[in-house]
């Protein structure tokens, strides 16, 4: 029998073919690593559920999501326990998007699954920006004698492609170490308009949820006050919009710490808004 109609379970607006579309939804339900409250590995299938609550139509740049060719591929199966496996396994599937000639979208999970995600993609462009919005820096050589921590993935990922390749957001927790390492390689941005330095650069884009203020955005991980407002993350978003993006993440919600289901709600939004700038 196949009567129906039934639900569709994929991200709303999807193409549901993989071979025709151009940018590939790849979720990454994994928190092993994270330094304070896990769960961020149940945020992909929950973000899914709840983009079924939203319009596919962006007011905030007059844009459906009908007309970003994206397919939900859905979510990486990891070896519960093994970081480095599962590391192995963001990387393969990353490159094998690259290769069939697609960029990814990549729905989190921690933010550690970044690293992996640019090492793929650091085959396929020699020279390109990754644009950091978190409320942390992440720029730890090692977090408590680990050197595969999530507060430490902007850390690899500058020795992997230059730490004046990074441009950071919302920046406002991390040690004095950290906070030096910013300024002597000029990470910080502060005002959207400063995105247009960035113009003839190929851009990936990785948002750590928790750059939102926790008064939008209490369901994380390490929630930190002083916050950007979600209007404020739009602004920023109609800056990247010009840019040339070569990938992008959304990182970091960990659901079950906001029982009302706002945060997720949010998480969705933002996702789609970041689809728009594709
Ligand atoms: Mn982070
Ligand atoms: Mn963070």
């Amino acid at each position: 029998m196949k009567k129906g109609p039934f639900l569709d379970r994929n991200w709303m607006g999807q193409n549901p073919e993989y071979k025709s579309s151009d940018v590939v939804m790849l979720g990454m339900p994994f928190d092993g690593t994270v330094s304070y409250r896990t769960g961020s590995r149940f945020a992909p299938e929950l973000i899914r559920l709840a983009s079924c609550g939203l319009e596919t139509y962006s007011p905030y740049f007059d844009k459906d999501l009908e007309d970003v060719n994206f397919h939900d591929i859905g979510d990486l199966s990891f070896p519960l326990g093994n970081t480095y496996k599962s590391l192995e396994l963001i990387k393969n599937n990353v490159e094998q998007i690259y290769t069939d000639k697609k960029r990814v979208f990549g729905v989190g999970g921690e933010h550690l699954v970044t690293l992996p995600t640019i090492q793929a993609i650091s085959k396929f462009y020699k020279d390109f920006t990754v644009v950091h919005f978190d409320a942390h820096t992440d720029l730890r050589k090692e977090y408590l004698g680990e050197e595969m921590s999530h507060a430490a993935v902007m850390y690899h990922i500058g020795e992997l492609i230059g730490f004046k390749n990074i441009k950071q957001i919302g920046i406002r927790s991390g040690t004095k170490e950290e906070f030096d390492l910013m300024k002597k390689y000029k990470t910080r941005l502060d005002f959207p308009e400063q995105l247009g330095q960035l113009k003839n650069k190929n851009v990936f884009v990785s948002v750590d949820l928790d750059v939102l203020d926790p008064s939008v955005m209490s369901g994380t991980g390490t929630p930190e006050a002083g916050g950007l407002t979600f209007n404020e993350l739009m602004d920023w978003f109609k800056e990247i919009k010009g840019l040339n993006i070569i990938g992008a993440d959304v990182v970091e919600l960990a659901p079950h710490y906001d029982a009302s289901g706002v945060s997720t709600a949010v998480a969705a939004k933002v996702i789609r808004e970041l689809l728009m700038c594709l």
